[in-house]
């Protein structure tokens, strides 16, 4: 059973929403019921007591997880997150959804995810450093180059990954390959940083060409600069996308002109958000996501699009680069609202991508150079981007379904040959 944990007020909890996804993309697959209960809970769940030792000599207790949810096409892979949120029940959803992203995108992998209770905002580099070595410690024989794969997630970066991998090295020897993600200088691979951002960015490209709209007439509002927003808008706006609205958590910033990039990259380092940037329009941070665009894309937390914003919605394409932004009761508003909704499995599968590229870079010991990883990013994106838009039209769904009806089905072709069921 899926533990209803963080279920409030009768609302599903993520994972029982991405579990409804599941079972109706199964119905419409006409899959056996014996898969769906396979694909209901995780195949393995870790919860683990960090004892951190802070700078100030106290001791404090953080709470991390590593879920595993399905393995039937490989190795588990999936990110981890640091964050207040990461509570188990929204780690396991974000497990769940890597299952199906990386069926989707075609990659070799299983679904997994983990997470850390903890405001790394306010934490210093060295409680950083004792609290990913002390998770590492906790999961290390859940990890391995074929078995379960970790990157970078919300409030994780490169630095993470470089103490992961040391922390697991420690323990079995040097092993670049357990994480992705990695410092270039340590392995990791040219275009990882940006390949979330580029992955979305290819795919609000082949959206606005299918519309047959050029880009310098698509202005774009963006919730999230950190890693994913920040590339977003970088990427976007090179290709002539017009970011009229930036959002975060201390601000949002509004300019129907389109804002300067450059600059608000420039006033955003050091000072950690987009608030008080004076090339555009405050706006108060919960009017962001109803602001007057085309293109709007999440790129922060997930849950943000819900029954009682959707309505607010004032694009007419929600391009999802965050993983789960909008709950299934706002995607429903949406519909009925007409507003097209490009799914995250999709959107946001650059990162993976190029996680994947990293690993294949790792195991053969070699590495390749950038216009090789944009080049083929960008292919793969366009293809699974072009399947799905095709997959939806065949079957007259919407692109969610479609996009759980390509995962699920080749999640379930892995199982069944396999002997599972
Ligand atoms: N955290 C990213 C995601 O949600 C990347 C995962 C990975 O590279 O394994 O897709």
């Amino acid at each position: 059973m899926v533990e209803p944990e963080h279920t409030a007020g009768g609302k599903p909890s993520p994972s029982e929403s991405v579990v409804r996804a599941m079972s109706e993309s199964a119905a419409r697959l006409g899959l056996k019921s014996e898969i769906v209960d396979l694909l209901r809970t995780s195949w393995r769940e870790m919860r683990a007591q960090l004892p951190v030792r802070m700078d100030d000599g106290s001791l404090r207790i953080f709470e991390g997880y590593r879920v595993q949810h399905n393995g039937a096409r490989g190795p588990y892979k999936g990110g981890v997150r640091f964050h207040p949120q990461a509570h188990i029940d929204e780690v396991r959803a974000l497990a769940m959804l890597m299952t199906y992203k990386c069926a989707v995108m075609d990659l070799p992998f299983g679904g997994a995810k983990g997470g850390v209770m903890c405001d790394p905002t306010a934490m210093s580099v060295t409680e950083l450093n004792r609290l990913t070595r002390a998770y590492t410690q906790h999961i290390h024989m859940m990890l391995g180059i074929n078995r379960d794969i970790p990157a970078p997630d919300m409030g994780t970066n490169a630095q993470t990954m470089a103490w992961m991998m040391d922390a697991y090295g420690q323990l079995h020897g040097h092993t670049p390959g357990i994480v992705t993600g990695k410092p270039v200088e340590l392995g990791g691979s040219f275009g990882r940083e940006q390949a979330t951002g580029r992955g979305v960015v290819a795919c609000m490209r082949e959206y606005a060409m299918r519309e047959g709209v050029a880009p310098s007439d698509v202005r774009v509002a963006v919730q999230g600069y950190g890693n994913v927003g920040a590339w977003t808008c970088r990427l976007a706006a090179a290709l002539g996308f017009r970011i009229v609205a930036v959002g975060d958590v201390k601000g949002a910033i509004v300019n129907d002109q389109g804002l300067d990039i450059a600059a608000l990259d420039a006033w955003t380092k050091g000072r950690g958000s987009v608030a008080g940037f004076d090339g555009g329009q405050p706006l108060p941070v919960d009017a962001l996501l109803g602001a007057d665009c085309d293109y709007l894309v999440p790129a922060a937390l997930g849950e943000v699009v819900t029954a009682e914003n959707a309505h607010t919605i004032n694009a007419r394409a929600i391009i999802e680069g965050a993983n789960h932004p909008t709950t299934p009761e706002a995607d429903e508003i949406l519909a009925r609202r007409a507003v097209i909704v490009v799914p995250d499995i999709v959107v946001n599968a650059g990162g993976v991508t190029v996680s994947y590229f990293e690993w294949t870079q790792n195991i053969q010991q070699f590495r390749w150079d950038l216009d090789q990883v944009n080049a083929e990013l960008e292919e793969r994106m366009v293809l699974a981007f072009n399947t799905l838009t095709a997959r939806a039209a065949h079957d007259g769904t919407r692109l969610r379904q479609a996009a759980f009806d390509l995962g699920l089905e080749r999640v379930a072709q892995a199982i069944i040959l396999r002997g599972f069921v």
